[in-house]
């Protein structure tokens, strides 16, 4: 994960770690490095900007008020501050509801069903709830079938309607079924298109209106840098969702995704998924993913 970002930041915390004291032209020549690693790990200009314009004036700041070297200074600050651009501390999902309704939206392929699956598999052997998944994509039956076949697999009952058009009723019925049979989350999985189109936002936008979720995720594949943070701006003026599920960061990702969605959109990540597996799942931990691309 994030190989390419970590070797840059270790290559322009490098320079410093050598050095007797911190001046300012060795900070100045370090913060640079970092920027460029930054961007080049597709994190937004601006925030690489104002991230390395922070490490710059702390660094300068605790210059003499500290015993650690140069070198363990500088990664501090970085360490720091990437915790506070993925939102300080772990935030986790609402299940106050009775049942607790979790809406979840993204485009297509950014792994919606693998994660819907996963997420009722986690509620399930970790907070020993008994979840509903609710297969709402009335456009592309292979979509409902993928999700039976995953709730086989987790041995969680998926709700469907074959002959229902209507995504905004499957959900209210499923969700009066679920009240009905003692399930106490429903995971609705929505139906995604390829790029954002105004039909797909009046659909999602409709679902979230008529079901008041308790919470909504809004997942996106972290491989597509940029786009992901434009998309991710684009569900949240939408549908104001809770929080962010970050998919395939197994995969060759630089990272930017992860590094720029809490800042622009103002909403934590939540969940990062891993892999295909049902168990490729886990709860976002800023601290610890700052640990992993620092090395
Ligand atoms: P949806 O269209 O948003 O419902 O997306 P899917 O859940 O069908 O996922 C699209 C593809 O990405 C499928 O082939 C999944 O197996 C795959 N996928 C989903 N999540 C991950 C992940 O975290 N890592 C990897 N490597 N593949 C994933």
């Amino acid at each position: 994960m994030f190989n390419s970002l970590q070797d840059k930041l270790d290559k322009a915390l490098h320079n410093i770690k050598g050095r007797g004291k911190i001046t300012e032209i060795n900070v100045a020549e370090t913060v640079k490095e970092i920027r460029r690693a930054l961007v080049d790990a597709d994190v937004n200009y601006k925030v690489a900007k104002d991230l390395t314009k922070r490490v710059q004036d702390t660094a300068l700041g605790q210059n003499v008020l500290t015993s650690l070297s140069p070198g363990q200074l500088m990664t501090k600050i970085v360490h720091d501050e990437l915790v506070d651009l993925m939102g300080g501390s772990q935030e986790g999902i609402n299940l106050s509801g009775k049942p607790s309704v979790i809406l979840i939206a993204g485009l297509q392929g950014s792994g919606k069903t693998t994660f819907s699956g996963k997420l009722a598999n986690y509620l399930k052997q970790k907070k020993a709830k008994n979840p509903l998944l609710v297969a709402c994509d009335v456009y592309r039956p292979a979509a409902i079938e993928q999700l039976k076949v995953l709730g086989k697999q987790v041995g969680i009952t998926v709700y469907t309607e074959a002959e229902n058009t209507n995504p905004v009723s499957i959900a209210e019925n499923a969700i009066s079924f679920a009240k009905e049979n003692k399930y106490d989350v429903v995971i609705v999985d929505t139906a995604g298109r390829l790029a954002i189109d105004e039909a797909m936002m009046n659909e999602i936008k409709k679902i979230h209106q008529t079901i008041k979720p308790n919470e909504t995720l809004f997942v996106v594949d972290s491989m597509t840098g940029q786009d992901a943070v434009n998309t991710a701006k684009t569900f949240n003026d939408t549908i104001n969702f809770d929080g962010v599920v970050l998919t395939k960061l197994d995969g060759d990702t630089r990272g930017g995704a992860a590094l720029t969605i809490r800042s622009v959109v103002e909403k934590p990540i939540k969940f990062i998924s891993t892999g295909e597996k049902m168990e490729a799942l886990d709860v976002f931990y800023p601290e610890r993913m700052a640990d992993r691309i620092l090395g």
